[in-house]
């Protein structure tokens, strides 16, 4: 193909292909495709906010970072440091129009995928890109987003304005200091960036550093973490500094879902093992199952909603990680077990709703068969949207066909973008809302819903259960 390709995001994109359905489709989307995006979990990066600079050129902000579109590339063959990507033994990386270059003449990769999908929505509806990505446009697309990245209209607050995020959670370990968090609050940001608790660095036996991380966190918060007892202490105090910063959420990237209630001799008999980096791999998940089970005992106390992302194998390939070190796309979901692994906590908080705990996976199996169960029976569980590699038009449409029946849409939890690609956050609500409002249209045409609920429901997906799941409260 050779000559300039207009890029055109067709208005009817992802609505269903039969006419009836689709037509109902759109009618809802007309009723949600205005409303404000909320945010409530995700990894952009709150100094961003907090120095309202401009972001640098096109690749460092759009494909460098984004391991959904380097892990495509470098299944290709495509050498991550071509992209941009800097290894840690002093391999040159590509300068950014170069890596662009690169990028652009693979970009049909992409076709028919969320990644795809997303980008040209960047493309066409934040940056006004007209034409279609390919290495023949590589530079003109380049030259026109590098020369708006320099304009205030980009600048990451007017960006939050411009597409109406109402709100936007970032994610810090207990050990950051939220100093953006602090800054951004000062200048009247508070309760629109948000930081969200993600202790795994101080509660994963197995993170790198953790008894430098649990040292530190006794000096942070005054408390001897060498004990038990001090070293929850020093967790709970931390939560309320999060909290302090706007936090209304924690969350846990554990690799399983198991979770433990050990007596106190048992716990410190594991924080010693854990400190002294003796711990096999099975008590290493113990250690972190009994965590989830104080983390909720905390979050009864002081109303933090937890999240549990797991089952991601993370850094599956060992020569990425030793090289470019983590979220480089070579993350691998694996099968993962709720029903027994849960069990512990929810025999002491199961029946507690000051508990919200909200269950992701990238196990799609455990949907039908142990998640929506789960969620539509205890009080305190809740389910995530579908995430990372579940993030996408056909697994958002399998996920509603999957959990409705046994969960209802009250014991879901709303839509993530869960991104750090920040210009792709408008682009994934988009993608979302289609999917739920196509979801809704065929339920409509089957007579299995009224359309009048249809309308009430589509602004649920897209912002309600969002507010009640996250406790935001109502609109603005
Ligand atoms: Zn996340």
């Amino acid at each position: 193909m050779t000559g300039r390709r207009p890029l055109v995001l067709h208005p009817e994109r992802l609505f269903p292909a039969d006419r009836s359905t689709r037509a109902v489709a759109l009618e809802l989307h007309q009723v949600v495709a205005s409303l404000p995006l909320l945010s409530p979990h995700g990894h952009t990066e709150a100094r961003w906010f907090a120095d309202d600079a401009a972001l640098s050129d096109p690749t460092s902000v759009l494909v460098t970072p984004d391991h959904y579109l380097t892990r495509m590339l470098y299944s290709q063959g495509v050498a991550l440091e071509a992209l941009g990507v800097e290894p840690n033994d002093g391999v040159a990386t590509a300068d950014p129009r170069t890596a662009w270059r690169t990028f652009a003449a693979h970009y049909g990769l992409f076709r028919a995928t969320p990644s795809g999908l997303w980008f040209d929505h960047v493309l066409a509806e934040v940056f006004g890109v007209r034409d279609r990505l390919d290495g023949e446009s590589a530079d003109d697309v380049y030259d026109h987003i590098a020369d708006a990245l320099r304009r205030p209209e980009f600048l990451p607050r007017a960006f939050l304005d411009r597409f109406d995020i109402e709100l936007l959670a970032t994610t810090e370990s207990p050990l950051d200091d939220l100093d953006a968090h602090g800054r951004l609050a000062r200048e009247g940001w508070a309760g629109r960036v948000i930081t969200t608790f993600r202790p795994d660095p101080v509660v994963d036996p197995g993170a790198t550093g953790f008894t430098e991380n649990v040292e530190r966190l006794g000096q942070l918060t005054g408390e001897d973490t060498a004990k038990w007892t001090g070293y929850l202490g020093a967790l709970r105090n931390r939560r309320q500094f999060f909290i302090g910063h706007g936090a209304v959420a924690t969350d846990h990237g554990h690799p399983s879902a198991v979770t433990a209630d050990l007596a106190p001799e048992q716990c410190q008999r594991l924080l010693d093992g854990a400190r002294a980096g003796t711990l096999t791999a099975q008590q290493q998940e113990l250690f972190r199952g009994q965590l989830l089970v104080e983390m909720a005992r905390m979050s009864i106390d002081d109303g933090l909603v937890m999240q549990l992302h797991a089952g991601s194998r993370r850094n599956h390939n060992p020569l990425v990680f030793q090289r470019f070190g983590p979220d480089r796309g070579a993350d691998i979901p694996g099968p993962i077990e709720y029903t027994q692994s849960l069990k512990p906590l929810l025999d002491l908080y199961g029946n507690d709703s000051r508990l919200r705990l909200i269950v992701f996976t990238l196990d799609e199996a455990t949907f039908s068969r142990e998640l929506a169960p789960l969620a539509g029976h205890y009080p305190c569980l809740v389910l995530g949207p579908p995430w990372w590699f579940l993030d996408s038009y056909e697994a958002m449409l399998r996920y509603r066909r999957t959990v409705t029946e046994t969960a209802g849409f009250a014991n879901t939890a709303g839509f993530n973008d869960d991104t750090r690609a920040l210009f792709s956050i408008p682009a994934r609500h988009d993608v979302a809302r289609r999917a739920d409002c196509s979801y809704l249209a065929e339920l409509v045409v089957t007579h299995r819903l009224e359309l009048d609920d249809a309308h009430d429901l589509a602004v649920d997906l897209a912002t309600g259960l969002v507010r009640h799941a996250y406790r935001l409260g109502p609109a603005r």
